[in-house]
């Protein structure tokens, strides 16, 4: 494990003032929280990471063991009453165990495995939106099942000894009697371990100290969302055991496509039907946008496939206080004629237009 340099995590020297950090804390988190990047892993880490700097560098006792040892650790803290100053008395070293203090120190220059805790497990929620939802965001209650606190008993897994009843099978003596032959042998009751009282395992959750339980939970989901993003609420996952952090709850987006719109990025795509005397002589022609009708101008000599760009009309940025554009590709809709009057006029137009679109094939 590499220690961090959280200077450098926060784009700070070594000399800044609180003000200073705290101004470039706010900036950098600012563009990597979680929120306006869902589903992106590594803004995630990031934002974990210019967390934990601004957590040390913000606090100035932090900061001076910092400084001085190049780490911190919860574990590493000054007793109440000590002075600002730093000196080793005034440390509490009580919580590190037998192994100690030079121990602690070596794990926390070389880099020892740090101690495992079982964490709660992160949870995934799927939730169906549509199309529009997604452009504009969404508020709205969650239900799933996560695993809790068992309530019953707060965690342990154990029954209180007051609801505890004595064992049936040894009537509390912890002991039972038994014959081989002539002999009387005394052994420990098995079916309480010689305790006389009956199993103290938490029935609500079998001894788990967690239990399934369903959980209701208010989301936001930002504007501009897209199929597959992944928003993260932190701490909403399963519970940790023995008081150990709970995992995180992600709510990946599925969004129903749209019959005429389709997304890409931040960018809408759509088709427009326009007739041959419209393409041919220009036009202004109504266009839905998802904000509703826009005035779209082709200019004269339009080709079938040709693009044009409504700016801004695309979907919310995640990252940027801006929208994509709209892109409308032309299809030039060529009328069936049936009438003699209208193929006469078509004729009449091809000798007044004797140009071959052809002309470029010649060479193949
Ligand atoms: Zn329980
Ligand atoms: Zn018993």
């Amino acid at each position: 494990m590499n220690r961090p340099d959280f200077y450098k995590t926060l784009g700070v020297s070594r000399g800044a003032s609180l003000e200073d950090i705290r101004k470039s804390y706010r900036k950098l988190a600012r563009k990597y929280h979680p929120d306006v990047n869902p589903g992106d892993r590594a803004a995630e880490e990031r934002f974990k990471k210019i967390s934990e700097a601004y957590e040390i560098l913000s606090d100035p006792k932090k900061r001076e063991v910092y400084d001085a040892y190049g780490a911190y650790s919860e574990n590493f803290r000054p007793r109440p009453g000590a002075g600002a100053g730093f000196d080793f008395s005034g440390f509490d070293f009580s919580d590190l165990g037998s192994s100690g203090f030079s121990d602690f120190f070596s794990r926390m220059f070389q880099g020892g495995p740090e101690p495992v805790r079982p964490q709660g497990r992160d949870l995934e929620y799927q939730i169906s939106m549509s199309f529009d939802d997604a452009l504009k965001g969404l508020r709205t209650r969650i239900a799933y099942d996560r695993m809790e606190v068992c309530r019953s008993c707060r965690g342990s897994g154990q029954e209180s000894a007051a609801r505890a009843g004595t064992c049936s099978l040894c009537r509390g003596t912890g002991k039972l009697d038994q014959m081989r032959g002539h002999a009387r042998l005394t052994t420990n009751c098995h079916r309480c371990g010689g305790t006389g009282r009956n199993s103290r395992q938490c029935a609500s959750c079998n001894g788990q100290g967690r239990a399934s339980s369903p959980s209701r939970l208010e989301v936001r989901i930002p504007a501009g969302v897209q199929n597959g993003s992944r928003i993260r609420f932190s701490g909403k996952g399963e519970a940790g055991l023995g008081g150990a952090p709970s995992g995180d709850l992600y709510v990946v987006a599925k969004v129903t496509p749209h019959p005429f719109f389709e997304r890409k990025g931040d960018n809408i795509y759509c088709r427009v039907p326009v007739t041959v005397t419209e393409a041919a002589l220009g036009a202004k022609i109504q266009v839905p946008t998802v904000d509703g009708r826009s005035l779209l101008k082709i200019p004269p000599g339009t080709q079938g496939g040709q693009k044009f760009r409504l700016r801004g009309k695309g979907a919310p940025s995640l990252r940027a206080a801006r929208r994509g554009d709209q892109f409308v590709e032309v299809r030039v809709v060529v009328p069936k004629i049936a009438d003699e009057r209208s193929k006469e006029l078509l004729r009449e137009l091809a000798q007044l237009n004797p140009a071959d679109p052809r002309t470029g094939l010649a060479q193949y």
